[in-house]
């Protein structure tokens, strides 16, 4: 059963933070790093505080996670360490999904684009010939499609064409999530795989609705699906790899527009959804007697990933977030405020 596999697997979330480097700009405004990897497990923040008689104190704050990234580690190293265990689970029919979370500018697409490049041409070859193929597996033949889209609000665009079609997220009466009309294309080479990536990344940047680009208030979802020739689709693999809206609150955005300060609401309400429904599976995986209510139906990005997140499923599951921050003492209520939204979750 899932919860077996669960056991043997070790935890189904991991919980990870990346630090990137100070950026020339912000050298060159005087700003200097006041956050930083301490140990290969934990982040040392340090946030400038005035004591009540006005003195300047310093507070330190001290969060430990599964792996801590910092900024002399590359995309390779993030990779190696923690995307490539989700291939054999893809592989072998299970749900993988790897979230990027921060604020805009944290590194949250450098991260996404990076290890998907890399994650694209491991499965590919590991579909090929797959390692642990047993004799009961014989007879399967896998095969790779994939979708990308993007959420904004309570929309869902289609980002594998160029005019950018709306799609449809939604469970049909059997609870079996479908996403209706988005394009899906078959993986055949890691040339392939990275220019179609490509396209749809530019897709999701040039088309701004607003002022502001898209791409800092929308989730980009590149959706895999691992087809089992031997499985029924319901059985096949998923990996969504997103790079989630920028979780800056609607309070401290630059947003006047009424349209825009809605639209961060809903981005909000998704990122708390999100959180809660991580926060509970791992809750009910520790308590498996107890009742928790996972609320994925709350927004179109849980929804999306149903599969991932609901207790109830047999599938074996496994989740990665990545919490990216700035380094700079600019940045530290930001930095704080990603650190106290993936602490408990773990
Ligand atoms: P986000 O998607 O969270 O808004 P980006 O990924 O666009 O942030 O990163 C912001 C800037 O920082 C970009 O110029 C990017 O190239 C740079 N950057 C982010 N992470 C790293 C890193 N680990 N090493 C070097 N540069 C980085
Ligand atoms: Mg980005």
């Amino acid at each position: 059963s899932g919860g077996d596999h669960r056991a043997l697997d070790g935890r189904d979330i991991d919980v990870c933070i990346r630090v990137r480097p100070l950026l020339p700009p912000e050298m060159a405004r005087g700003f200097f790093p006041t956050t930083f990897v301490t140990r290969n497990c934990s982040v040392l923040s340090l946030e400038p505080r005035v004591d009540v008689r006005g003195a300047p104190r310093v507070k330190a704050h001290d969060y430990d996670v599964d792996f801590a990234f910092g900024p002399d580690h590359s995309n390779q190293h993030v990779y190696d360490h923690v995307t490539r265990p989700l291939i054999e689970r893809g592989l072998k029919g299970g749900v993988c999904t790897l979230l990027a979370y921060g604020q805009t500018g944290s590194g949250k697409t450098f991260t996404i684009e990076g290890i998907l490049r890399k994650l694209g041409r491991d499965l590919l070859q590991s579909s090929r010939a797959p390692p642990w193929l047993t004799a009961e597996m014989n007879e399967s033949v896998l095969k790779l499609h994939m979708a990308f889209y993007e959420i904004l609000g309570h929309r869902a665009t289609d980002l594998m064409q160029e005019t950018r079609p709306d799609i449809t997220i939604m469970e049909d009466k059997f609870g079996q999530m479908i996403v209706k009309e988005a394009s899906e294309v078959q993986l055949i080479s890691g040339d392939q795989f990275e220019a179609v990536v490509d396209r749809a990344m530019s897709h999701r940047r040039t088309k701004t609705t607003f002022k502001n680009d898209t791409s800092s208030r929308s989730h980009a979802v590149c959706a895999i699906r691992v087809e089992n020739t031997a499985m029924p689709a319901a059985e096949h693999g998923r990996i969504f790899v997103i790079d989630l809206a920028g979780s800056e609150s609607a309070s401290d955005s630059q947003f006047h527009d009424r349209s825009l300060i809605k639209e961060t609401q809903m981005i909000n309400a998704s990122l708390m959804a999100l959180k809660e429904c991580i926060r509970n599976r791992a809750l009910s995986a520790l308590n498996p007697d107890k009742f928790y209510h996972i609320p994925y139906r709350n927004s179109k990005l849980t929804l999306l990933l149903k599969d991932a997140l609901e207790v109830e499923s047999h599938r074996q599951c496994k989740t990665v977030v990545m919490a990216c921050v700035s380094p700079s003492c600019g940045d530290v209520a930001m930095t704080l405020n990603t650190l106290r939204y993936v602490a408990p979750i773990r």
